[in-house]
């Protein structure tokens, strides 16, 4: 984007000279006479230059401004993101985990209690696993 605007000023300043350098070279040459009024045609060259010179630095300021945008605004962003990330990835992963220990124990004390030997899922009801071995 900004190298973009820097060739259209560049381009810009090239198109502006070479315009007024075609108008001082028609518009120089006297209608009734056509004799070229060097005065004229100096004036009109200048006139063409200085305003394409103007553009040019216009063009090619905003480009440096957006430049200097874009760097402040990346600046901006890697200043955020890194906390704010970390902050979130924290807070996710503690709430994830304290969520996960609370339906494990949840459904140990409710649904029953897994056997050590086999791994099965045993009723609080029932002391003895069905593999013999027992809950304590
Ligand atoms: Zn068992």
């Amino acid at each position: 984007m900004k190298s973009q605007c820097k060739i259209i000023a560049i381009v810009e300043l090239i198109l502006g000279i070479l315009g007024s350098f075609i108008l001082a070279k028609s518009g120089g040459l006297n209608a009734y006479t056509g004799e070229r009024n060097w005065t004229t045609t100096i004036f009109i060259f200048l006139i063409g230059v200085i305003v394409s010179y103007v553009f040019f630095v216009v063009l090619y300021s905003i480009s440096e401004i957006m430049d200097n945008q874009e760097y402040i605004m990346k600046q901006l962003e890697q200043t955020d993101a890194t906390p704010e990330s970390r902050s979130v990835k924290s807070v996710g992963s503690n709430s994830s985990a304290s969520l996960l220990s609370g339906t494990k124990s949840s459904t140990m004390d409710e649904e029953g209690w897994l056997c050590t030997k086999c791994g099965r899922l045993n009723p609080n009801s029932s002391s003895i696993c069905s593999c013999g071995k027992h809950r304590f």
